[in-house]
């Protein structure tokens, strides 16, 4: 097989023939030669092709619809690189370019573009260095997250992308349906679910949790990662309607064994990047957060500080003055309170616990204080909430009060009781967004540019 540019790396310049296809990214000419800068995707680095006079002699009207963006296929030796920072190049000794990128109307020209124009041509963005690095930090990320769960022993469950049931508490859903909206708008006839496709309404999943928990109280160690989704009209840097979402559960953990497996989980996450993506850091590090690997490699050297609520508000209370939403004990904290605490306070990734009940969801397990939950929120500096978790309530008749307490309807919960009626037990979970890991990592500042195609209100294209 063709080898890539990665590939290529890894081999000694001793003149051997080699053959390389990809796109161009520069190319520059002088009297006596040559210089493509080709790209394959594999790595952050290009592969320099020098031609000599007689190269460019032979490849002569070849080289000059080599311009940015086309596509070649360049054959020559693979030689050391006389230019710093490169080891080898290829001296190149044939081209041909495959689909030409006509200067006049290939939008991604050698110069900065901001991220709102790279934004517009999400078909052509992976074609930059920047999302070119976020793709490949994605890719080895998603691996990682496997890794890690399958080597402790955590079954990887499938849960459903479609419910029935408007009771996951998460957020706003967006309604599945196949009935005629226009049709019976203009008809005037109330909405009959009976003849929707399953015959009740359905809905996009806001989060796995609820069905993940069946598997965990039978197979006891189990995690999801997929999509979800929330009709949340949220235009912020840290939303997505569409985002992946990571769910470890594990049976019999408490809150304390759930916090253990979120630093470690983070932490192992931090330190795959720093590793296997090194190139990719050090481009982030350079052009987009300054010190970004240095203040990663920090977190993996000591304990994740920890707080209650409770305690979080007293500080921010102190410090009123900075915020533009005043803290007060039960409010729902924001992002600008989040990150004072992790940047100011904490210097670093912080846990809160214990939240009041009334901003948490339902199934979280209750404090004998009667007024706060076994809750955790993992807060980082830059953005806040990366992390959102709890001790579930095994209590049958506890969970059952709280249902009844926030006027939910049992009846839709009976199978999620049943877990609490038959050999329940204490558990913990949480939810890792997929798209904030990323933020963390690579120091991207808005969360629709760590994603392909992102989803946002008014924002579906390609
Ligand atoms: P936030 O308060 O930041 O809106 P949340 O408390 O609503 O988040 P949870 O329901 O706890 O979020 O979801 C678990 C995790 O999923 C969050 O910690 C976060 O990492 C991620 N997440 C939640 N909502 C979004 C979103 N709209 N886009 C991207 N990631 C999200
Ligand atoms: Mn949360």
């Amino acid at each position: 097989m063709r080898l890539t540019i990665k590939e290529i790396f890894e081999l000694p310049a001793d003149g051997r023939s080699i053959a390389v296809k990809g796109w161009v990214r520069t190319k520059r000419e002088t009297k006596a030669a040559a210089f493509l800068e080709v790209n394959d995707g594999s790595r952050m680095g290009n592969i320099q092709c020098v031609f000599d006079e007689a190269a460019i002699a032979a490849c002569l009207p070849e080289l000059a619809r080599a311009s940015t963006g086309a596509s070649v296929s360049v054959e020559g030796s693979l030689v050391p690189s006389p230019a710093s920072g490169q080891k080898l190049e290829i001296k190149a000794t044939a081209l041909s370019v495959i689909g030409e990128a006509p200067s006049e109307s290939y939008p991604l020209q050698k110069k900065a573009h901001s991220m709102e124009f790279l934004r517009e041509i999400a078909h052509l963005r992976p074609r930059t260095n920047t999302f070119g690095a976020v793709a490949r930090v994605r890719n080895r990320m998603a691996f990682a997250i496997h890794e890690f769960f399958q080597e402790r022993g955590f079954q990887y469950v499938h849960t459903p992308l479609i419910t029935a049931s408007d009771c996951e508490g998460a957020g706003a859903m967006f309604q599945v349906t196949t009935l005629d909206l226009d049709r019976i708008a203009k008809s005037g006839e109330a909405v009959d679910y009976a003849k929707d496709f399953f015959g009740k309404p359905a809905y996009l999943t806001v989060s796995g949790q609820l069905n993940v928990e069946t598997y965990c109280e039978a197979l006891g160690r189990v995690y999801t990662f997929g999509p979800t989704f929330r009709a949340e009209n949220s235009n912020t840097t840290r939303h997505l309607s569409e985002f992946w979402m990571i769910e470890p559960e594990v049976a019999f953990n408490d809150l304390g064994d759930n916090m253990e497996l979120a630093e470690s989980f983070l932490k192992r996450l931090v330190k795959t990047a720093i590793e296997d993506c090194a190139e990719d850091l050090a481009f982030f590090d350079q052009r987009i957060e300054k010190g970004l690997v240095a203040s990663l490699q920090g977190v993996l050297e000591r304990p994740f500080s920890h707080m209650t609520y409770t305690e979080a508000v007293a500080v921010l209370e102190k410090n009123a003055d900075q915020f533009e939403l005043k803290p007060y004990w039960g409010l729902d904290l924001q992002s600008e309170h989040e990150k004072f605490l992790c940047e100011k306070i904490a210097g670093g990734p912080l846990f809160l616990t214990d939240y009041p009940k009334e901003i948490k969801s339902f199934y979280m397990k209750q404090n004998s204080d009667g007024k706060t939950v076994r809750a955790m929120d993992l807060l980082v500096p830059r953005f806040g909430e990366i992390i959102g978790g709890s001790e579930r309530e095994e209590n049958l008749g506890l969970l059952q009060d709280r249902i009844r307490e926030l006027g939910l309807k049992e009846e839709a919960y009976s199978w999620y009781l049943d877990l609490r009626r038959f050999g329940t037990t204490p558990h913990s979970g949480f939810g890792l967004g997929f798209e904030r890991l990323l933020l963390y990592v690579t120091g991207m500042a808005n969360i629709r540019d760590v994603i392909p195609f992102p989803r946002a209100p008014k924002l579906a294209d390609f």
